[in-house]
């Protein structure tokens, strides 16, 4: 059993936290953000994780978690401590590391014994230099630490399942404190899975190396999926035939309204500024999100195609979550669709199984429908912008009655282009060719 403390209890640390303490560690979590350690000590989920409430009860109940705004209490006993907190992004796509330097200052006037720091948030390259230089300065007396890089793979809606079975562990650190990577190795090692020893730059390098190949494969097949539709192929058949190529497979070749969340627009555009600060010039990085930007103005122009001005025009959104599964809202391409219909003078009715008072605290200008087919009632539109599984299976006789013009944007291609037209739809999937974009077949 290790004491582990975890600075941040965002999506990442409170779900580090919890699984390291169902591991049987014993766990502190910290965060500045006061209401947040009050409603998880009264038993509220700040976020929507699927799974994560049962372990965090259980692990509360043995006695082996607990949530603090307490530095000190958090430090009091630990012999390790993850960062975990935002970095999102700054002026010119650059990272802002104000909360990691702040996390880090106060890890060193706090700490009253010889500490691992584990940088888990996702940081410039060369951060683990500064945070060992910000603990360095900031000591009151010289106490002993290793700064270790630990970067994060797991992916919201399936967060804890990405914990306890990841696909590797990356630790990096400098030749001087490989002993601190090799302690934090052992309390990865019940996870059984593959543990990657490297340099710590070269460890802060992979995160971001991963994330903007991910997001370069999003933006590949939606720019096929957007030739597709000039050319009347389907893009679906198209990413299945390629993915059975081993050197390809299948997975992130999803064509939809481009990527959203925390991590890939951010970290694609941190790592095109850290590139062209270093004189390189990462012309694939901007095409990427340049692609990305470009897939959610589709949804827009495919409704004036269909609609014309869509000025005083009701647009329902189903799914407003950045993905299934999570109330995360953070660069959701629903928003910024909804956003772009407003600026055109559209109304949107919106509609999400979890992330509802996320989007109501962010776009009060959304009218919030209490399911599917009330977001449907009275619309000239609907465009689908989450694959959550209840908008698979709607009656779909129902939501063509309820709407106004049965247009139907499927920005996840999750119905049958074929079948919505069948059923009365005016249909526009993906990249679907003639039969599902583009002019009726
Ligand atoms: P988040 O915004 O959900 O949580 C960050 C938390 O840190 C907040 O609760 C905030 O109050 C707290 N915080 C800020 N400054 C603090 C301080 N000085 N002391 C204590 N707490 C402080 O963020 P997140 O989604 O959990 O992401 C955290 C990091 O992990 C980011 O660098 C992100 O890029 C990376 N990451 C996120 C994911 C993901 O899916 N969310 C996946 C991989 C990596």
């Amino acid at each position: 059993m290790k004491q582990i403390c975890v600075v941040g209890t965002g999506y990442v640390g409170l779900v580090n936290g919890t699984c390291f303490a169902d591991l049987g560690n014993s766990v502190v979590t910290v965060d500045i953000n006061q209401a947040k350690i009050d409603s998880l000590n009264a038993g509220h989920m700040p976020i929507y994780e699927p799974g994560l409430r049962e372990i965090v009860e259980r692990n509360v109940q043995a006695g082996r978690l607990r949530f603090t705004t307490s530095y000190e209490d958090g430090l009091k006993d630990a012999e390790f401590v993850f960062i975990c907190v935002g970095t999102p992004e700054g002026e010119d796509g650059e990272a802002e590391l104000k909360y990691v330097r702040a996390a880090a200052a106060t890890i060193a006037k706090t700490m009253t014994r010889p500490l691992v720091i584990i940088n888990k948030s996702t940081v410039p390259v060369g951060t683990g230099d500064m945070v060992s230089n910000v603990i360095r300065n900031n000591q009151p007396t010289p106490i002993k630490f290793g700064v270790v890089s630990c970067p994060e793979f797991l992916r919201e809606g399936s967060a804890v399942q990405d914990f306890v079975t990841p696909d590797r562990t990356v630790l990096g650190s400098t030749p001087e404190d490989h002993w601190a990577a090799e302690a934090v190795a052992q309390i990865y090692l019940p996870l059984r899975a593959p543990i990657m020893m490297t340099d710590l730059r070269t460890a802060e390098m992979i995160k971001y190396a991963s994330n903007a190949f991910l997001a370069t494969r999003l933006s590949f097949i939606n720019e096929i999926a957007n030739i597709c539709e000039r050319l009347g192929a389907d893009v679906i058949e198209v990413a299945r035939g390629m993915g059975f190529d081993k050197r390809i497979g299948h997975h992130f070749l999803q064509p939809g309204v481009g990527y959203g969340g925390s991590c890939f627009p951010k970290d694609v555009k941190a790592l095109t500024f850290m590139a062209a600060e270093a004189g390189a010039h990462p012309q694939l990085l901007n095409a990427v999100t340049e692609i990305n930007a470009f897939q959610r103005k589709r949804v827009a122009d495919k409704l004036h195609e269909l609609l014309g001005d869509v000025s005083g025009k009701t647009v329902a959104i189903l799914g407003l979550a950045f993905k299934e599964n999570t109330d995360d809202i953070r660069e959701s391409p629903s928003l910024d669709i909804a956003a772009l219909l407003i600026r055109r003078g559209a109304i949107i009715r919106g509609y999400d199984p979890v992330a509802m008072p996320n989007t109501a605290a962010e776009m009060p200008e959304i009218v919030m429908c209490k399911d599917s087919y009330d977001a449907v009632k009275g619309a000239d539109a609907v465009v689908i912008g989450t694959p959550w599984n209840e908008f698979k299976q709607l009656d779909m006789e129902r939501v063509r009655n309820a709407m106004t013009t049965p247009i139907m944007i499927d920005g996840r291609n999750i119905h049958e282009p074929e079948r919505m037209k069948s059923l009365g739809f005016i249909y526009r999937g993906v990249g679907r060719g003639y039969n599902g974009d583009g002019a009726d077949a």
